[in-house]
């Protein structure tokens, strides 16, 4: 991969660590290239969109000048998790001694050492919105982030505008009409259609992986990254629809945990 038509635009950290991410691709999709039925293959998937989302991230990766990479603080992305793509050579670069989240200043009134990042950010703000929804079992939060990490819309399950929470069901079960199923909008849905705009390439924060019906808008509206917290419904036939469709879409969904906070009041 090194080769001599590097311009300055290359980012030095991209060019270092993108091939080995692609090298690690490689081999996981040729180890299950034979069996195109192997349920490995998901894993692939899964080692696909993990990469998709480290990838992102290294793009707007540094070397500084004692050869670490730094890379921005990002949720999902722990000192720990990058040193399974740190590698040791010598590229016309040098070594590069270290892969880091952060990258340690001299200066002597530093930042803040614990901040959100913005994963936990925007999952913070999806569980508050959950907060509001009369739902008795449960609840969903959602955020809409565009390019610019600006909140285009938020949502949680509820009635459609308008309807009365107090003359409607609750139910899980019983007679369809008599349960809750038939009338609520879920979080996913609200947040899309609050957006009143175009979300192509936007990030979608939820509390709970999306449904089949969910996952349908979310390709359809052009969102591109879907972050989650919870995936308690993972063996229900939904979910299983909605990370088909998601997959074949080349929609990338990563876990996030959630936030413990304590909101006095509830
Ligand atoms: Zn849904």
């Amino acid at each position: 991969m090194v080769k001599n038509t590097i311009t300055t635009k290359t980012n030095k950290a991209e060019f270092l660590i993108l091939p080995r991410l692609n090298e690690i691709l490689v081999k996981r999709e040729a180890s299950f290239a034979n069996k195109p039925t192997d349920p490995r293959r998901r894993h692939v998937i899964y080692i696909k969109n993990k990469l998709a989302l480290i990838r992102e991230a290294v793009m707007n990766a540094k070397v500084n000048n004692q050869d670490k990479v730094v890379i921005p603080q990002c949720g999902f992305l722990s000192d720990k998790v990058l040193s399974k793509y740190s590698f040791k050579t010598h590229t016309k670069f040098g070594k590069v001694k270290k892969l880091t989240t952060h990258e340690t200043s001299t200066i002597t009134m530093s930042k803040r050492k614990k901040y959100l990042s913005w994963e936990e950010y925007f999952i913070a703000i999806a569980q508050v919105c959950s907060l509001r929804s009369k739902d008795p079992n449960t609840q969903v939060g959602v955020v809409i982030v565009n390019h610019r990490k600006e909140i285009a819309a938020t949502g949680y399950n509820g009635l459609p505008w308008g309807l009365s929470d107090d003359n409607y069901p609750y139910e899980r079960e019983g007679k369809w009409l008599e349960t809750k199923y038939p009338y609520m909008v879920h979080a996913e849905a609200n947040a899309i259609i609050h957006a009143r705009q175009n979300c192509e390439g936007f990030i979608l924060y939820t509390t709970l992986f999306p449904c089949h019906e969910c996952a349908k808008l979310i390709i359809q509206c052009g969102i591109k990254q879907v972050f989650y917290s919870s995936d308690k419904h993972h063996e229900k036939l939904e979910t299983i629809a909605a990370k088909k469709m998601l997959d074949d879409a080349g929609i990338i969904y990563a876990s996030i945990f959630p936030l413990t906070m304590v909101i006095k009041g509830l």
